[in-house]
């Protein structure tokens, strides 16, 4: 990517944010120094999208703090090649990151507004191997399936039984689960019909609404 002026912010958060918490995966790293942030925020905001902090990002819907995105990449692990599926759209922010790492990245979203300032933004990093989808991620993608990896970026009361379905042997989900206000991050890795899980610390998100979310 091109520099801008907002590079030395960046910078600074990948280095302050995210690196002094204990990411170290160096392709996770490069991938938040490689995205443009503050064209996934809203006019005015520009500098803000830098601060440790989610934000607004209209509709009642948040783009997530810098250090969770980070988080959940490197939960999620993607590899070159592989495609992922995200559920919950939002800015587009968090799959311009998976992006920078994966082969292919599917993002659904329930709101057409939302999905629709999603793709200007992913237009506007030139960010060319996401593809926005509105509809109910809950259900899954059956059509791409099965994903490598599965990101759910809204707090799911559990995970949902497609999208379990709908990933690969071997694949990695990443997941919110938990109550409205309070939620667990949980990885599930499949290994055939098995599915084992572990917990990666509480986590606050909104909420995941749909057929088999809230
Ligand atoms: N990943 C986003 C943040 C997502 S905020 C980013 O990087 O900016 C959570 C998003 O999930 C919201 O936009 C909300 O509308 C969406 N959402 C909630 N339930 C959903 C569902 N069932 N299917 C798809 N999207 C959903």
């Amino acid at each position: 990517m091109e520099r801008d002026p907002y590079e030395q912010m960046r910078m600074a958060m990948v280095e302050y944010q995210i690196a002094a918490r204990g990411i170290h995966d160096p392709r996770v790293l490069d991938a938040m120094r490689r995205v443009p942030r503050h064209l996934f925020v809203p006019a005015g905001y520009e500098r803000a999208a830098y601060e440790d902090t989610p934000l607004p990002i209209g509709q009642g819907q948040t783009i997530s703090q810098p250090y969770i995105v980070a988080l959940m990449t490197a939960l999620l692990a993607p590899g070159p090649g592989d495609r992922i599926l995200e559920i919950g759209a939002g800015s587009g922010y968090q799959a311009a990151v998976l992006a920078q790492l994966a082969g292919e990245v599917v993002t659904v979203e329930r709101l057409p507004e939302v999905a629709a300032a999603a793709r200007q933004n992913l237009a506007r990093a030139d960010v060319r191997n996401v593809e926005v989808l509105v509809g109910d991620g809950t259900q899954g993608r059956p059509e791409s399936a099965p994903y490598a990896g599965i990101i759910i970026t809204a707090a799911a009361p559990q995970v949902p039984d497609p999208l379990l379905t709908q990933l690969a042997d071997g694949g990695r989900l990443v997941a919110p689960v938990g109550g409205r206000d309070i939620q667990e991050l949980v990885r599930v890795v499949r290994h055939g019909d098995r599915f084992r899980q572990e917990s990666a610390g509480p986590v606050r998100f909104v909420p995941l609404l749909g057929e088999h979310g809230w």
